[in-house]
């Protein structure tokens, strides 16, 4: 099935691993207090992030076509320098 939102591969580095829950999607590094981070929402397991004005459309999408009892999206956090490398409109800012 055709794609009918925008999505962008978050390329995650795995080769680091988080100590916290709070850590950057993207280079996999913890998101320190007070660092600046933006929310994102992407497909479960695939990584691919959906652009902000799709997340409801992508999520009624991604659940049609997947196994309806699994999570189809996810969301998470990025740190500010890997959302500016992204592109902004695939993440929405955060108060922390
Ligand atoms: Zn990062």
């Amino acid at each position: 099935m055709q794609k009918m939102f925008r999505t962008k591969y978050l390329d995650p580095d795995f080769r680091k691993n988080p100590k916290t829950d709070s850590y950057c999607i993207i280079c996999q590094r913890d998101l320190k207090d007070g660092q600046s981070a933006r929310l994102i929402c992407y497909e479960l397991d695939v990584y691919d992030a959906i652009h902000v004005d799709d997340w409801e459309e992508a999520a009624d999408e991604i659940k049609a076509r997947r196994a309806p009892h699994l999570e189809s999206v996810v969301y998470g956090f990025i740190g500010g320098n890997c959302a500016k490398k992204l592109g902004l409109d695939f993440s929405k800012e955060i108060s922390k």
